[in-house]
């Protein structure tokens, strides 16, 4: 049998390359245009990518020998499963790899609203010296109420239980001891927005989850309290946010994802009571690294049968 043939179409981390050159011929070209794919895509039994190759049903027809379309990464935005599924084509990634680096975030945002880091750190290269302006709060008794504890919220949960914070979750797909081995409150949404100083979003975007947090859920937060949304955009109305933090109806937002990415011409920029991140939440090494490592390892337990 002639050796299986991978297209790496996005950079990933070496140590995936060279589990993959141990069972496969491996091409790695990953400045390849969409009309090059359309073409070079015949000759290959993988395809790995991350989030800039879009691998498309005119792309997956392309294929004849295509038996695997491996995202090196969370979701499998980018990959048109159905035209994958319809074909036979196996879709994997690595939701697990990113969840300590993504929960790692989400805290590194509390604490900037927190402690108002990212307008401190502005202020202090325009030569200013305003130890007024930034009295911050502590995270050590605050509630902070987690939506959704799967692989992130979990993490999250282990995190700022060392930071002396009272934990509830809304999730109602987790079971009850689930729940009671985190030892933490779960709760309806309502509560949880009335009595939480910090939310953070952690569920995936679906229907039922688009615009989850809206006007009158801005309505019921404590007018102190702060929303960090590390999931996906839309999750968050933006509208209502930023109505909500205008009318002092919470005090701060952190966003790593939004409705429209990049958020061009949102008023939501122009809030110093806002702190934004350029969807970064699983840009580590060690995530990339180990998204890399686990699709390698599946590549490779598909191709040795
Ligand atoms: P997961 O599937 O492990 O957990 C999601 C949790 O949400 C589950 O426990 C589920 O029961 C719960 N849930 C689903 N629908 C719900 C609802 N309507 N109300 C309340 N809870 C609900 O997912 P994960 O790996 O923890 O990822 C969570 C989110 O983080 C996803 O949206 C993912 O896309 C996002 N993410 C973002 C980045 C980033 O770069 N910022 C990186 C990785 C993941």
């Amino acid at each position: 049998m002639s050796r299986m043939k991978v297209l790496i179409a996005d950079s990933i981390n070496e140590k995936g390359i060279s589990e993959l050159e141990e069972v496969a011929e491996v091409v790695v070209n990953t400045t390849i245009t969409p009309e090059e794919l359309l073409d070079a895509i015949k000759d290959f039994d993988a395809i790995v990518v991350r989030s800039r190759t879009k691998v498309t049903r005119e792309v997956i027809e392309a294929a004849p020998r295509l038996k695997i379309i491996a995202r090196a990464g969370v979701g499998v935005d980018n990959v048109d499963v159905k035209a994958a599924t319809d074909r036979g084509i196996m879709v994997i990634n690595a939701p697990e790899s990113t969840s300590i680096t993504v929960a790692e975030h989400s805290i590194g945002l509390m604490l900037a609203l927190a402690r108002k880091i990212a307008i401190a750190d502005r202020s202090v290269k325009e030569g200013k010296w305003e130890k007024n302006r930034f009295m911050g709060i502590e995270l050590n008794g605050k509630t902070l109420g987690i939506i959704g504890m799967g692989r992130i919220g979990s993490q999250v949960v282990v995190r700022t239980k060392a930071f002396g914070m009272d934990i509830m979750v809304y999730d109602p797909y987790i079971s009850k001891e689930a729940a009671e081995e985190m030892g933490v409150t779960v709760t309806d949404l309502e509560t949880l927005l009335r009595e939480s100083d910090i939310v953070t979003i952690h569920v995936p975007l679906t229907p039922e989850t688009r615009h989850l947090i809206s006007e009158d859920e801005f309505k019921l937060m404590k007018d102190t309290a702060f929303i960090v949304n590390c999931a996906r955009g839309g999750i968050i109305d933006e509208d209502a946010l930023y109505r909500a933090l205008k009318d002092g109806e919470i005090a701060g937002a952190a966003l790593d994802v939004f409705e429209e990415e990049p958020p061009e011409g949102s008023p939501l920029l122009e809030l110093e009571n806002v702190v934004l991140t350029p969807h970064i939440g699983a840009s580590t090494s060690e995530a990339q690294r180990d998204a890399a490592i686990i699709v390698a390892n599946e590549i490779k337990t598909v191709f040795q049968g």
